[in-house]
């Protein structure tokens, strides 16, 4: 792996930061993951990030969608607790009593969307906002400035650019340090910004690169897959920046491991970070 980076984590810290299940766990103190991904148009992104989630070692995870996703992640996924919102009042059937919540992917940008999002960062649970979440948060940056609960917002350079006015994706690719930083100081949370060289910020602390990441991720649904997992351990308690740099480490091991090389599907992936766990341990 690459060690010239500025500050990487490495593996030895990794370990350390994982959550481990001990004789007095359950699934409660565990940790409960909700998502709030996927939509009728979308359904692969919520089969992905709950595959996401339980790798990542999450208690309990509940998926929250309409019927036609619910299913879908549960011919995957039948360990998962759903809750089948109704389209006429979504916000009623979303899960409480949760450790953290992932909002986002596939799950659009309507204005049911926008109104789950603002409710979901209303709470006091962590929020790791990915994706679609982030399209409307840009348009809203308020709803986590004013946020004292853990958030974690995960971008790729594109959704990074919609997140400050004004800038250029090709501005965000060309100094992408720097604009994590900037993003993670103007939102007051932490920032993991993909892409070639994956980066994490928080305001006033030195922003770190992970050194697993590899081209081999660059295909659709890995992100939603490091949505899912990253947000199983902020669930479990990690902090956000721990989470994002623990996931995002992981996350590029399994995609080195899982084909030996080759190509791999996020599906791939999600099957691989297993063993990209054990690796580190
Ligand atoms: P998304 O942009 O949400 O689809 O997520 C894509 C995932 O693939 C993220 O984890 C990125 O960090 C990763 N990725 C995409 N392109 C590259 C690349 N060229 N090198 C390394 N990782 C990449
Ligand atoms: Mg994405």
């Amino acid at each position: 792996l690459p060690t010239a980076c500025l500050e990487c984590p490495r593996a030895a810290d990794v370990a350390a930061s994982l959550p481990r299940p001990g004789a007095e766990s359950d699934k409660y103190r565990r940790g409960v993951l909700a998502l709030a991904v996927g939509s009728d148009r979308y359904r692969g992104a919520a089969v992905l990030a709950a595959g996401g989630a339980f790798r990542g070692g999450a208690g309990m995870v509940r998926y929250a969608g309409r019927e036609s996703v619910a299913g879908a992640v549960l011919d995957r996924w039948p360990e998962t607790v759903v809750s089948v919102l109704d389209p006429q009042r979504p916000l009623a059937g979303l899960p409480d009593r949760v450790d953290a919540w992932v909002v986002g992917p596939g799950r659009g940008v309507d204005a049911d969307a926008e109104r789950e999002l603002e409710t979901l960062l209303a709470s006091d649970a962590p929020v790791l906002v990915d994706a679609d979440a982030l399209t409307l948060l840009g348009r809203r940056p308020r709803l986590v400035r004013e946020r004292e609960a853990p958030t974690l917002l995960t971008p790729h350079a594109g959704e990074l650019a919609r997140l400050l006015p004004e800038t250029r994706r090709e501005s965000v690719e060309a100094r992408r340090l720097e604009h994590a930083t900037r993003a993670a100081e103007e939102y007051g949370c932490a920032v993991l910004l993909k892409g070639s060289t994956t980066v994490v910020a928080e305001p006033g602390r030195p922003a770190v690169a992970n050194p697993t990441g590899t081209p081999l991720l660059a295909t659709a649904g890995t992100g939603d897959v490091l949505s899912g997992f990253a947000g199983a351990l902020l669930s479990s308690g990690l902090a956000p920046r721990t989470a994002a740099m623990s996931g995002a480490f992981l996350h590029g091991l399994a995609a080195r491991i899982a084909r030996d090389g080759a190509p791999v599907s996020a599906t791939d992936l999600v099957e691989a970070l297993p063993r990209a766990f054990r690796d580190v341990a």
